[in-house]
């Protein structure tokens, strides 16, 4: 408790540098996709649309709390990986070449975050922080910040938890760690580019990594296809493994959004989970 408390001691003395670097990462992120999406939209929206300071928020919300919550949950992971899994084992991984760490946390990762993305979408308890981030009728590359805490919660430490399990984040392992922020930036970006309102079709690329048009069909609301595909954030073969892969080559969504209906207010959203009924 005492390492997690000085852990986010220091976490909150950083705080104004850190509200400083995302707002340079924002301006970053503006500038460029704000430029892809007026070369090539996959449909003319406002830049300026109703729900851009909610988004706002949710920016700066998902830049500074998934920081507290992991934090907490790697120390707590850490405290029970050192007493279940063995020495040896962690000696074992370490020992691997660099490039099969790498790949490794990367498969891991990802297919972690599938089923967790997955069950955020089949549980209904878990649906209820989730379906904010499907909210949107018009996808641009700032909804990509939509996300309830919560959420953001799961998506963030059940990858976690595999990765320290297994060895692939463990103090002294430090070229680890450099690839794990490294990991952690490209999927960041990559994240606002699958958003991005750009209609931009990565050819048989497609097949390796995830796409602006397979994270489009991932919000789609249209009806006749199936509703729950396209989870991966990274290796699309995960959807095709598990029978959720959907890219039409043709064409994109023409419908986007859930459902229910959300509050306007950013309060009234991160609320409404615990008001509204499941699906
Ligand atoms: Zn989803
Ligand atoms: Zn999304």
């Amino acid at each position: 408790m005492g390492v997690l408390l000085q852990q986010w001691a220091a976490l909150a003395a950083t705080l104004p540098q850190r509200v400083l670097g995302l707002v340079g990462w924002l301006a970053a992120m503006a500038l460029l996709f704000g430029v892809l999406e007026r070369l090539r939209p996959v449909r003319s929206q406002r830049f300026l649309r109703s729900d851009l300071g909610v988004d706002l928020a949710y920016y700066f919300l998902s830049g500074i709390v998934p920081a507290f919550v992991v934090a907490a949950a790697t120390v707590a992971v850490s405290w029970v990986v050192s007493g279940w899994v063995p020495a040896r084992f962690m000696a074992a991984v370490a020992q691997l070449p660099l490039a099969l760490r790498v790949a490794l946390l990367i498969v891991i990762g990802d297919a972690a975050y599938y089923w967790a993305h997955r069950a955020s979408h089949a549980l209904p308890w878990l649906w209820r922080f989730h379906r904010i981030h499907h909210s949107p009728t018009e996808l641009d590359w700032l909804v990509n910040t939509r996300a309830h805490p919560v959420d953001l919660m799961v998506a963030r430490v059940v990858p976690l938890v595999p990765l320290l399990v297994f060895g692939l984040r463990q103090p002294g392992l430090r070229d680890m760690e450099t690839v794990a922020a490294l990991y952690l930036t490209l999927t960041t970006v990559w994240a606002f580019f699958v958003h991005a309102n750009v209609r931009v079709r990565l050819g048989p690329l497609e097949h390796v990594v995830t796409s602006p048009a397979f994270h489009h069909w991932h919000h789609h609301h249209e009806a006749g296809v199936p509703r729950d595909c396209n989870f991966a954030s990274l290796l699309p073969v995960l959807d095709r493994v598990f029978g959720t892969w959907h890219l039409p080559r043709d064409r994109l969504p023409s419908v986007y959004g859930a459902a229910d209906p959300l509050p306007p207010t950013l309060a009234g959203q991160l609320l409404s989970p615990f008001r509204a009924p499941p699906r």
